[in-house]
Formats: structure tokens, sequence, C-alpha cells
């Protein structure tokens, strides 16, 4: 049986994601009738989680009232890293940070010690915002490297300890904690929030310290088969001699990521170009000078335009080899590079005119991102929305084959419910029977957070 938690957490991922929904556009979008969606929506008004927002526009008949969730109804962590700089913040349901973003040097590469630093610093964070730890409802985590999302490991970086990121931080912050690779997770927000909005078949390219590639096909982000689709910056597209990062020569990555525009002015401006970057150039520190070259660029700066037209040109030589194997309705320009803003789009469109044929490009929008910089800690909340229900829904099946019972106090996930009936106790505190594991098939051991009067894990017992 699913129960009410799981329809609530599937409504208020409904609102989050949509913004205002009337009774009908969530009876749609939920699959459930209208009188269980009432139901839904009426628990969810009266703990709060969601307020009324006015009418839906007129469709002939009386205007239907429409519904959005709170903002601050609960949060989510938000971690953005990329090699070096890890970001990290708390968002709320508007996606908007409610304290402010910190942001910490933290190489990833030969530094097993990055994850206990991360997660220090993450409790630091969480203990500094103020806010009560039961609302925040999970931790979604973009990262560079093969990610591998479904177990919560990246195959690029070692980090210490025997467990996987996600069962180590898991354990450690005591909240859900998911992972992703950064230019999915910069495709999921301009697919739910940005430029690739309603949009079915996008490609989203992730401009940073490397080039990336979110694929978003028929609605859904794309993966692939290990869950690795998307290395982009990879592909071979210059015949330059130049070694890369992955041991061969002539990617993509060699001539167009945003560390080979650095090294290119800092070349430029030894060999006599003239250019009004200044003293806040050539720091050493690679957001710095990118910093300051996006300064550089928004006033005209026409060396740094050059520079930075070369390589939108160079990545839309590689954007023209996807649009003749997707044929997508829209080419999304996100990620860091963004910031520098609309000089990337004449000479991307410039290549594509050069290198597509025409009648495969000729619907073909390309766009900026509005998200830009801010694109991957959004869609470390959609990560997590997303997942809080699918998680619930696993765990349901994972249970279902239990059997036998004995009295313990549980609950699992924090907001998303407990995993089997029980009643309150006049302490207030929720006790259930779960079901104990007994059949050879099936799950072999769970994890059960116990809850506390604190409402966070007391202890856990683990099933054997
Ligand atoms: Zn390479």
């Amino acid at each position: 049986m699913v129960n009410k938690y799981f329809y609530r957490a599937l409504a208020l991922r409904e609102f989050y994601f949509s913004g205002k929904l009337s009774t009908t556009d969530l009876s749609d979008r939920m699959g459930k009738s209208i009188p269980h969606v009432m139901k839904v929506i009426d628990d969810l008004l009266s703990d709060g989680s969601i307020v009324e927002s006015g009418y839906a526009p007129s469709s002939g008949g009386r205007r239907p009232v429409t519904y959005a969730i709170r903002q601050d109804a609960m949060y989510v962590l938000s971690v953005a890293m990329d090699q070096v700089f890890t970001r990290i913040a708390l968002l709320d349901m508007g996606n908007r940070p409610v304290a402010p973003v910190r942001e910490l040097e933290l190489p990833l590469s030969n530094n097993p010690e990055a994850i206990i630093q991360l997660k220090d610093t993450i409790k630091e964070v969480v203990a500094e915002a103020g806010i009560p730890r039961e609302r925040i409802v999970g931790a979604g985590i973009g990262m560079p490297g093969f990610v591998d999302f479904e177990n919560g490991i990246n195959y690029s970086f070692t980090f210490s300890g025997s467990k996987t990121i996600t069962e180590y931080l898991t354990d450690e912050l005591g909240m859900p904690v998911y992972i992703d690779n950064d230019s999915s997770l910069i495709a999921l927000a301009e697919l739910h929030f940005g430029a690739a909005r309603d949009k079915k078949n996008v490609t989203v390219i992730n401009i940073g310290w490397g080039i990336g590639l979110g694929m978003i096909l028929n609605g859904e982000l794309f993966r692939g088969h290990d869950g690795f689709a998307g290395e982009f910056s990879h592909i071979p597209v210059f015949n330059n001699n130049k070694l890369c990062s992955c041991g061969k020569s002539g990617c993509l990555e060699t001539e167009a990521s945003l560390l080979v525009v650095i090294e290119k002015a800092i070349n430029g401006l030894r060999s006599g170009r003239l250019s009004t970057l200044g003293a806040d150039f050539s720091t050493g520190h690679s957001q710095a000078d990118w910093e300051a070259i996006v300064k550089a660029a928004h006033r005209g700066d026409r060396f740094v335009v050059e520079l930075l037209s070369q390589t939108a040109y160079d990545i839309g030589k590689a954007v023209a080899i996807l649009i003749h194997l997707m044929n997508p309705q829209s080419v999304v320009l996100s990620g860091r590079g963004t910031t520098a803003g609309k000089v990337w789009e004449a000479p991307v469109q410039q290549a594509l005119n050069e290198h597509t044929i025409p009648r495969l490009a000729a619907n073909t929008q390309l766009a900026i991102s509005t998200l830009g910089y801010q694109a991957e800690l959004i869609g470390a909340v959609a990560l997590v929305m997303e997942n809080r229900v699918k998680e619930y829904k696993l765990n349901q099946k994972r249970y279902a084959h239990l059997h036998e019972t004995r009295n313990i106090t549980i609950y699992e996930n924090y907001q998303m419910g407990v995993i089997a009936a029980g009643r309150t106790n006049a302490a207030g505190f929720f006790s259930v029977n779960l079901p104990v594991y007994e059949g050879p098939c099936g799950i072999q051991s769970a994890t059960i957070w116990e809850r506390s009067n604190l409402f966070r894990p007391a202890g856990r017992t683990t099933l054997q």
C-alpha cells in the first residue's frame, strides 16, 4: 500500500517544479482522481506546506483556485563542485539561498581528504544558517567526473574511506544525499527552470573549466547506459597536438575551456596585445582570473571579446556534431562561462551556420542560460526533489516483502514519513511496528533511523 507520505512528497515535487497548480492540474500530473488530490491538498494546506495562490486564468467557466508550495516549507542543501572550487548553499523552495553561499577552495585531484573537508563545511553552513535541521530534506551534490549517480560513486576522484560518497555523507550529515555529474545537474536546472523549460529535446552545453554536456531527450535527462553520457570535452575536434588531461590530444577541451581562455589571455598580454585587463588578472587563481575576463568582456575589451569569440566558435563546431546526431529543438549555453553574456552567441551561431546541414539546424534555436552560474546549485535541489519521491517508492517496494513485526520507533528520510503504520504515544512520539525481513530473497539489510524527540536520528538499527 502506498501511503499518504508518498503522495505528499509527490504533490510537493509537482508544486516545486511547476509553481502554481490548480486541483485539476495536480490531478493530471499525479495521475490521481480529483477527490484523492483534494485530500492531499487539504493535508498540505493544513500543515502550511502549500498556500492558496490566486486564481488560474479563465478557460470559460469559473476560474479555479491555484496553490503553490510555501517557499519556506522545506529546504535543500545544495553543493556545486568543480575540480578546484566548491559552493555550498541552503536553498528554499523558490531556489533562493537563505544564507550566504559558502565558497571554498577544495581541489579534488589527489586529495582523498576532500570529502571530509566537504562534510565539515556543510555542517558549518547548516549550523550557521539557523534553519531547523528537520526542515532540510536532503542534500544534492554536483561534481565533475564520471559519476555513478545510482550508486553514489565518482570514478574520477579517489576519496578516503571504504564507503561510497553518498553512504559516507548520508551517515555523517544524517540526511539523504544524492550526487550527480555537474553538467547533468545544469541540464536538469535548465529543463525545469531555465531556457529548456517545456522543451523536449535540448542539448545543454556547460561552459566551465571543461566543456560539459547534458542531454534532454523526450523531456528527460539522458544519462546513457552507465550514466556517463555527455563527455563532450573529450571529443577530438582539433589537430593541434596539444596533450589533454585525459591523455589524448586534440580534444575540444584543449582549445575551448575557460582555463584555455585564461591561458591564451596571459600569453596574449605577454606578447604585447593591448587590453584593459588589469591588476586583477593573472593572479594565479582561475576563478579570480575568469571574473576579471568577464568584467573586461562587459566593458567591450577588444582582445577579450576576440578570445571569447574564438572559443565560442570552437565550441560551436563541436555543437554542430551534436546537432547532426540529435537534431535538438534547442541548444542552451549554460554554466559558469555564460556570465560573460551575449558574446558567446553570434560566434556559436556562425559555426553552426558553417558546419551544419541547413535542413537539420533550421529549427534549432540557440539560447544563453538565464540561470548562468546558479544553474548547478538549482539543479542540485531538483535532484533531491526528484529522488525523494523515487526513493520513497523504492522503499515501499523493499519493505513490501517484509513480514513479522517487532516494536521499534522509526521514521525514514525525515519528511518522507514512516515506512510502516504506527501510532503516536502520549509523549508525541510516533511508534510503529517494523516488519522484519526473514526470507531468503529481497533486502539483506536496511538502515532504520530511530526518531527522537528532537526529530533527528537518535540511533540506528540495522537489520541483517
Ligand atoms: Zn581529452
